[in-house]
């Protein structure tokens, strides 16, 4: 097909409506693949061209495009933008009035529409179908297509029923669209939408200019308003909860920062709102849970930072991805803690059911490998989604700072006596309250006679943090969230306490500020 005219057209069309010289890597192949008649998913991170795959073949072929879309604010945006270009798009939802659906109802009978945008519960609604079925359908687009997976992040049970499309026009191609692309997901997202051995295009997942750096949790509030007061840029928040997030929030709030919450439960005007806000810069900062997210095309975003550890890579990686979509540095900053951790662990195994505990499990297990890494973070997420790579990034807080091993024995034994000497019903600060001889009237005044009271003052609280989560990491220690997250020591840990063994630590990581060594203080 290379050499024939269509192929001519299809560059043709690139330039002439679109205003771009060259397909990017991938794109041509996915449309020739479509315009053929064939199915296709498209994996591409975000603002990797996804839209264009199914946007130019809908101009191309004869007919209506019929695209799904999770968002009405993702239609009306895509929407906007196509018609500027001169193309014949709308969309359908249950939120427009009857006038004006009956409008785009007349344009779409008439065969005056290249692309029509609706959401998966409109498409699937019995009559609607019909209506289709009378018409000439070119292709249907299903964007964010993970959602269709109960493996992906963002599993959304309309999307389930999309099958139904396949099944109904079996000669018409479906091409699936995600960001998302670890392999289980993939393959899911083919079986569910019934996709006929399809063209699949994978680019590269790497955002090179965002900058990957994880810091040892130890004072979170104090740790994020250091990093936001050195920002300039407009950033992101994720937090793990709705409360956490009104909560930060109004501390921001009270420094001064021009910030807003966003969260599941919020009414739907105040979240519009707030997305209004922060996409014209009139606050510099979204404090949100997970579902600030899809559809937010801010391409300015400088930061993101993840006050909690997210329960997947992919999360993390869609997260993350929300930062620099302009191509200018940014930076991703995960503050982590084993704490949290174990906490985010107990939530999967409380509510997830048996079928998708071992693999939510699995994710998470990645996820905190991410966190623990002590190699190139680029590698470890790249590797995570099959995009094998040996080479060191230079652009993460490992590669920029690689972390130095220093013999961590006697710190060690200091920890692990220490909470055999607490009977091992201490929680981490308790544990470092103790090692650094402090007074207050939560310390039971018992366990200032202890041997191990004040040997630690030498180090920080965050040092010691680190120190503690690293005899964790390693097997030594656990966290014992049942029990009010007390650490208890295992059975790994004997030869470190008799000194029968050598343990390597790695210096700790503590400061919130860019390009700036770690305390050792
Ligand atoms: P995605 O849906 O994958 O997040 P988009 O489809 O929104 O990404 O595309 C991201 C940006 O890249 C858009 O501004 C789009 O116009 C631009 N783009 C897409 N394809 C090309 C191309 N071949 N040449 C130049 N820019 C492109
Ligand atoms: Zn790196």
């Amino acid at each position: 097909m290379k050499d024939s005219q269509s192929c001519v057209d299809l560059h043709h069309t690139l330039s002439t409506i679109f205003g771009f010289d060259e397909f990017r890597d991938g794109q041509l192949s996915v449309i020739e693949n479509i315009v053929a008649g064939k199915d296709a998913l498209v994996l591409l991170p975000t603002g990797g061209g996804k839209s264009l795959c199914y946007q130019l073949p809908a101009i191309a072929m004869p007919g209506t495009a019929v695209v799904v879309s999770p968002l009405i604010s993702l239609m009306q945006d895509q929407v906007e933008q196509v018609n500027e270009l001169g193309v014949k798009a709308a969309f359908i939802n249950s939120s427009q009035a009857q006038e004006q659906q009956q409008h785009t109802y007349d344009l779409l009978n008439n065969g005056q529409l290249d692309l029509l945008y609706v959401s998966p519960e409109k498409l699937l609604q019995h009559s609607f179908l019909k209506l289709l079925s009378n018409l000439t359908v070119s292709l249907f687009a299903i964007d964010e297509a993970h959602c269709v997976s109960h493996w992906g992040h963002d599993f959304r049970a309309d999307y389930r029923q999309l099958y139904q499309l396949k099944q109904r026009f079996p000669d018409v191609p479906v091409v699936g669209l995600t960001a998302t692309a670890d392999r289980t997901t993939q393959a899911d997202i083919v079986a569910q939408l019934g996709l006929n051995d399809p063209f699949v295009h994978k680019g590269s997942f790497d955002r090179p200019n965002i900058r990957y750096r994880v810091v040892q949790k130890y004072k979170a509030f104090e740790q994020v308003a250091q990093y936001i007061d050195e920002q300039d840029g407009s950033g992101i928040i994720y937090c793990n909860s709705r409360a956490k997030v009104d909560d930060l929030t109004q501390k921001l709030q009270k420094r001064g920062l021009r910030c807003a919450s966003y969260h599941a439960g919020m009414e739907s005007e105040e979240r519009a709102w707030v997305q209004r806000q922060f996409l014209t810069d009139s606050i510099q900062v979204v404090i949100a849970t997970v579902a600030f997210g899809m559809g937010i095309n801010k391409s300015n975003v400088r930061f993101v930072v993840h006050h909690d550890v997210p329960r997947s890579i992919e999360s993390y990686y869609q997260e993350t991805g929300r930062a620099g979509r302009d191509g200018l540095p940014s930076e991703a900053l995960l503050l982590f803690d084993e704490k949290d951790a174990a906490r985010v662990r107990q939530w999967i195994e409380q509510g997830e059911n048996e079928e998708r505990l071992a693999l939510c499990l699995q994710k998470f297990a990645a996820m905190e490998s991410f966190g623990d890494a002590l190699t190139c973070r680029r590698q470890v997420l790249l590797n995570y989604f099959s995009e094998l790579t040996h080479t060191h990034c230079g652009n993460c807080d490992i590669c920029l700072d690689p972390p130095k091993m220093i013999d961590g024995l006697v710190l060690a034994q200091k920890v692990l006596s220490c909470i055999l000497r607490l009977q091992q019903s201490a929680t981490a600060q308790y544990v470092i309250d103790i090692l650094r001889g402090r007074q207050h009237k939560k310390l039971d005044p018992a366990h200032f006679e202890l041997s191990t009271y004040g040997i630690g003052k030498a180090h920080s609280d965050a040092y010691w943090h680190s120190i503690i989560n690293q005899l964790i990491h390693k097997g030594l220690l656990r966290v014992d969230i049942e029990a009010h997250a007390v650490l208890r020591i295992t059975e790994g840990a004997r030869p470190v306490l008799k000194g029968e063994t050598q343990l390597q630590i790695a210096t700790p990581r503590l400061d919130v500020k860019s390009n700036k060594k770690s305390e050792s203080k």
